[in-house]
Formats: structure tokens, sequence, C-alpha cells
């Protein structure tokens, strides 16, 4: 990558008793919608609030626009924050709300109203000038708090699991609004968010967390159909994660023996040997007729069905291994599947991923 805009160099954060960020490095562009992922307590808010400088790191660097942040205090670095507790002022009015960080700055009243106005008008909250803050709902303040952070203009935008209290309407909508302002705006945003629906309609790239270290970085896609490793496979979705030991390999792929049967998995690396797993997506395994002949099949009997929206999850014990199978409803109500039914599932070697050898 040529010229980082954020530059994280070893990055490391101990606190008394706690290990919450592990050596990590990491480069972002100019421009970037970087979404920082992984499960509660993984230290992603930690990450942004060393990058933010409400925290000093206990090792490592940050360089920002190339110049290192070390020593630098908060209010000097040009990276503002947004987070589910907004820390509006209930007690200033919008504008004032918007205007404060300007102020902070010795703007002059003129110019910073004008500013903040601006911004407002922006965020479609050019009517709400001069109501007070408790007169908003929750997605105009979360508005007035992203206004806030962007009317000094700064180079990087950092947000903490923003949208998180918002109910699920309102989130699909701020999300649009984010992306717009992302694109119109152009410069870096780092996102911290737990919800895979979240960083996957906005990131450029996914920076997945776990830890304190970081486990995978890659475009979304990438991250959710070629995950690095089982917690990766793991974390972003529906994946099944089969075990077994390599019998064969040539140029094509390998053929694994797991409990559940024999298996082909296609790979351009298959010089693998030994115990490995692959990963086979829940969404990309087929349903046949029980005891049908195919390569890469399972028997199994359904033990539960789980609705989620359009889309169900059929559970299925084959040889004492589980798989997970996502279907369209109207398929499973096609095929008449049930609890008890007995069922093939099957699939296509190259729908398979064959975890990295992490050794
Ligand atoms: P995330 O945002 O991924 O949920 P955090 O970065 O907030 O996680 O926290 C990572 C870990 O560091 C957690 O185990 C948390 O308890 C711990 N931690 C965070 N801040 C402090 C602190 N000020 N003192 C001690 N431990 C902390
Ligand atoms: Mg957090």
């Amino acid at each position: 990558m040529t010229d980082p805009f954020v530059s994280l160099k070893n990055l490391d954060k101990r606190f008394p008793g706690h290990h919450a960020v592990k050596d990590i490095s990491l480069d972002i562009k100019g421009g970037e919608f970087i979404a920082l992922m992984g499960p509660s307590g993984c230290g992603k808010s930690t990450t942004l609030r060393l990058i933010a400088g409400l925290d000093e790191p206990t090792g490592g660097e940050i360089y920002i626009g190339g110049r290192a942040m070390s020593g630098i205090p908060a209010y000097e670095r040009d990276t503002p924050m947004v987070w589910q507790s907004l820390a509006l002022f209930p007690f200033m009015t919008v504008i004032e709300n918007v205007e404060f960080p300007l102020r902070m700055k010795g703007v002059t009243p003129k110019v910073r109203r004008d500013r903040a106005m601006e911004w407002l008008e922006k965020l479609g909250l050019g009517t709400m000038a001069n109501r007070g803050i408790a007169q908003l709902s929750g997605g105009q303040r979360q508005r007035v708090a992203i206004a806030r952070s962007l009317v000094t203009q700064p180079s990087v935008l950092l947000l903490d699991e923003p949208l998180s209290a918002l109910d699920s309407h309102l989130r699909v909508r701020m999300q649009t609004e984010l992306s717009r302002l992302h694109k119109e705006l152009g410069i870096t945003f780092i996102y911290v968010t737990h919800a895979q629906s979240e960083a996957f309609a906005l990131a450029d790239r996914i920076v997945l967390m776990s830890e304190g270290t970081i486990q995978q970085t890659g475009r979304p896609q990438d991250v959710y159909r070629e995950p690095a490793n089982a917690f990766v496979a793991d974390f972003m979705g529906m994946n099944n994660i089969v075990s077994g030991s390599v019998s064969r390999s040539d140029g094509e792929g390998v053929v694994i023996d797991g409990k559940a049967g024999q298996f082909r998995v296609a790979s351009k690396n298959a010089a693998r040997s030994g115990d490995v797993s692959f990963v086979i997506a829940a969404d990309r395994i087929q349903i046949g007729q029980a005891n049908m002949a195919s390569a890469n099949s399972v028997a199994g009997k359904v033990i539960g069905i789980e609705f989620v929206g359009s889309t169900q999850t059929i559970f299925v014990e084959a040889d004492g291994a589980e798989f997970r199978v996502q279907k369209q409803q109207h398929e499973i109500e096609a095929l008449n599947i049930q609890p008890g039914s007995k069922l093939t599932l099957y699939w296509q070697p190259d729908h398979a991923w064959l975890l990295p050898d992490t050794n």
C-alpha cells in the first residue's frame, strides 16, 4: 500500500491486570472506510481511543498523515469520535452543541455559527438549530453528534458503535447516511462495531479482532468467503467447520477423511498433509433426497429448524457431526422438510474453503 494515512505500528496497550491490545500493526489509506470488528472485550474501543489520543499506548506508535502521535493530546489530533452514548451537552441548543468544537478553537461567533448551520443542513437538521437536545429523537441526536464531529473538518472520523442504541429501522437509515457522508467528504472513517451487517454494508475493509490481536484484514467478501482461521470462520457467520486428515492431494485440491465421510476441497495450494479443517458456508450446502449418491455428501437427519426472517436454518445431524444449512423458506417448504426428515447434504468442492495452515 502506498502512503498509509493512519498507521498503527506494533501498538500495544496494557491495563493493570489486562492486556487489551497486543502488538497490532495496521495501515489505513486516506479516504478508506475501515470497520474494526470482533466480540465484546476484544480491544476495539481501546484501539480507537489510542488513535484518538484518549489513552496512551504502552508500546508502539501511531502515525496520522505521516506524523507520530506520541505525546500529542487528543484536542490537537484532528480525530473526533462519535459513540453511542452521545455526550451532547443537554443545556445547550442543537446549534450550540455543533458550534462547541469551533468555540474551543477560538473561531469567531459569526464564522462558527455559519459553519455549524452548514453542517446541520447537510445532516437534515436545518430547521432544528434552536431546539434543546431533549426535544430530539434518538436518530436526530445521533446526527447532531455527527455534525459536531465534522464541523472542524477533520481528516479522520472515529466512530464507536454509533448506531447501536438506535432501533433497527433507524439504524439502516443512518447507515445509508454515513455511507453518503463518507463518499461526499472523502475522509477516513474508522468504525467500531460488533455487528457484521453494519460492517459489511459500510466498510471497504474489515479488521477482525480477537483478544487484542488482529485475526484478519480484508475486503468484506474475502473475510467472509476466505476466512484466515477457525475463529474468523466462526465469527463471520453461518459456517460449518469440518476437520479431518488429508488422504490425497493433487493439483486440484485435497481429499479429506472426516468423521462424516470423505470430502474433496478445491484449493490452489493443495500441498497439504496431516490434520486440516475446511469451511463450508451454510448457504452453500444443497439438500437432496435421503441416501442420494453424490461426491461431497453426508446423509443425516434434521434435528431442528430455526426461522430467521425469509431464510431458515436447518440443523442436521450426520454421523455425530452437526451441519447448519441456510435456505429460503419456500425451498424448505417445497422439500417438505420437518424435524426428523432424512436427507442428503452436498456441496461443490470449490465452495468449500480449506483453512490455511496456521502453524
Ligand atoms: P471492545 O470495545 O472490543 O468491547 P474494549 O477495548 O473496550 O473492548 O476492552 C478490551 C478489554 O480491556 C476489556 O477486557 C476491558 O475490560 C479492558 N479494559 C478497557 N478499558 C480498561 C481500563 N480503563 N482499565 C482496565 N481494563 C480495561
Ligand atoms: Mg467497545
